[in-house]
């Protein structure tokens, strides 16, 4: 299961832990390396950004702390704890679904395709969870909810269906359903790629408006550096499964170091 040579605490404790650590992760499709034994930190309050070309596994990064994809080398720990291991008899062995659940409850999403419900208000789509998976009242959902449309600039639209907002404003909502979960990390795949160029703004000052204001910790993918450029505390440029450079947004977009960033980003630009 894991590496032997490799020592992998049981859980990460002292004032440094990150939120995300990713452990000399492996992933293979049959004798594909998505990821090749990863290390990779994103500390509380911290947003990074992975960039790179298409197939360095940016998203099985994703796919893998949504629990998605098994592990077949290393250890993810969320929290201070491992994803999808526990501890028994002093090691660490593959987690039961209790543990599973628990871990997945601390984490937040948000794709390219926003998936609402289609039949619920914009209020509703953002008081399901809470009420059904947190057990939460009616009454105190419904005001969180209030609370997080507020924040996205969505209040006056909160008794809408998705048919009637557009891509820009759902995906407004489909934010503030994440965050309705209260998760520790979010976790954001694409989230401007399917929205027409004018409307891309908006998400961009919600997400940055998250970052200033609320600090949470946040974990994104994207192909647009513009936006990458905009929000991130730290880039992390991805090769064959692994970060062949990382750096503020400034250091890593403008001199990149290395021969494959620097090929990446003169085609990209
Ligand atoms: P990126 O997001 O950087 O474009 P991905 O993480 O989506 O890359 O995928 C990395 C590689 O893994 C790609 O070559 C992709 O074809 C392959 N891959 C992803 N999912 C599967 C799967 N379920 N089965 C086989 N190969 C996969």
């Amino acid at each position: 299961m894991t590496d032997k040579t490799i020592h992998y605490p049981l859980k990460l404790e002292g004032p440094d832990v990150p939120m995300v650590r990713f452990m000399n992760v492996s992933k293979r499709y049959g004798d594909l390396v998505v990821l090749d034994r990863l290390d990779l930190d994103v500390a509380a309050g911290e947003m990074v950004t992975i960039i790179g070309p298409s197939g360095s596994g940016k998203t099985t990064v994703l796919r893998m702390i949504m629990t998605l994809e098994k592990i077949d080398e290393g250890v993810i720990y969320i929290d201070g704890e491992p994803l999808t291991h526990m501890e028994k008899n002093g090691k660490l062995v593959r987690a039961n679904q209790a543990h599973m659940r628990k871990m997945r409850s601390k984490i937040g999403m948000c794709f390219q395709h926003f998936n609402l419900f289609p039949h619920m208000t914009a209020l509703e789509n953002c008081m399901e969870g809470p009420v059904q998976v947190l057990g939460i009242s009616k009454d105190e959902a419904r005001e969180r909810a209030m609370e997080l449309l507020e924040m996205v600039g969505m209040a006056e639209k909160s008794d809408q269906h998705p048919s009637r907002l557009s891509g820009g404003q759902q995906q407004r909502v489909a934010i503030a359903r994440a965050l309705a979960m209260r998760p520790k990390v979010m976790l954001f795949d694409e989230v401007t790629s399917a929205l027409d160029p004018e409307v891309i703004n908006e998400v961009t000052t919600v997400i940055r408006n998250l970052v200033d204001q609320h600090s949470l910790t946040m974990l994104m993918v994207t192909h647009q550096i513009g936006f990458a450029r905009e929000i991130s505390d730290r880039i992390c440029f991805f090769f064959g499964g692994r970060i062949e450079e990382q750096g503020p947004p400034t250091d890593l977009l403008d001199e990149p170091q290395e021969d494959r960033t620097q090929q990446f980003l003169s085609a990209v630009f």
